[in-house]
């Protein structure tokens, strides 16, 4: 699934090809990837209208009109946005395609259609439960320690909840905890100072390499332009091979679920003690 670091380079990627440019058509080949309004109303409203601006907030990409009205866009887990010359040979899996008046058009990709579009004059009717974008300077090792403060729920579990933070999925969490040497089953109330502080910079670090390393692509993730990002290069135990050992200390990598989600970490470099309030 994209994360923050995914969305963010789609984002920055797209941004100097689409501000200023109107929309001339709107193609809809599954109406399903319209969450609101109707699939008819989204097409008839948003032909004519002009990008002026394009943001992000978690995983959400935010398309600003010279309207009232946002076009938000959610990817889910094998959503695409590509853009590419509005003749373009069509591809499988294109849910939606919004041609731009300068010949190119942004093609919304999505293998198994969980991707989603809103247009909507209150943003905040869909990302108001977001937390706290964990790259913004109002973010801090303060705010972190006093959100995990009453959490009993295991770290990483926390991590992947959008209202706790905004952005992070399961790739960075398990990077972060690897990085800050934290065991993904400890309580959120059990982690010390340090730890949180250890936790706050491995976020920062993890988040901005991958975004400086243009996302990763170890699933259905390409950038707008069709190439592939390459912060899975750097992982060390995110989205791991089973018989992968630690790059720190040799010990096999173990994979455990969580919520669902397999969670890759090193038992020895991220240890576990009885004593620790899981
Ligand atoms: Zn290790």
């Amino acid at each position: 699934m994209p994360e923050l670091p995914e969305v963010e380079t789609i984002k920055n990627e797209l941004l100097p090809h689409i501000v200023g440019r109107r929309i001339s058509g709107v193609t809809l080949s599954w109406d399903g990837i319209v969450r609101q309004p109707s699939a008819e109303e989204f097409r008839s409203y948003l032909i004519g209208r002009t990008i002026v601006g394009l943001a992000r907030r978690g995983k959400y990409l935010i398309f600003n009109l010279n309207s009232d009205e946002s076009l938000i866009v959610h990817l889910r887990m094998t959503g695409s946005l590509l853009l590419k010359p509005a003749l373009a040979e069509s591809e499988r899996f294109i849910r939606a395609i919004i041609y731009l008046d300068n010949g190119t058009g942004l093609y919304f990709r999505d293998s198994r259609k969980l991707g989603r579009m809103w247009l909507t004059k209150d943003t905040n009717s869909i990302i108001s439960k977001l937390g706290p974008e964990p790259l913004e300077a109002d973010f801090t090792p303060e705010i972190l320690a006093q959100r995990l403060k009453n959490r009993s729920a295991p770290i990483k579990a926390i991590l992947c909840d959008q209202s706790f933070i905004a952005g992070v999925g399961n790739m960075y969490a398990d990077e972060a905890l690897f990085a800050a040497k934290i065991h993904p089953l400890r309580s959120g109330k059990s982690l010390s100072w340090d730890e949180v502080e250890r936790l706050y910079s491995a976020i920062q670090r993890v988040l901005w390499a991958a975004i400086g390393n243009k996302g990763a692509s170890v699933d259905t993730y390409v950038r707008p332009g069709g190439e592939l990002g390459t912060a899975h290069f750097q992982f060390q135990v995110a989205h791991c091979l089973s018989g992968k050992s630690c790059p720190v200390c040799g010990t096999p990598i173990e994979r455990i679920p969580i919520r669902n989600r397999g969670s890759y970490f090193c038992p020895k470099c991220q240890p576990i003690k009885a004593w620790d309030n899981i």
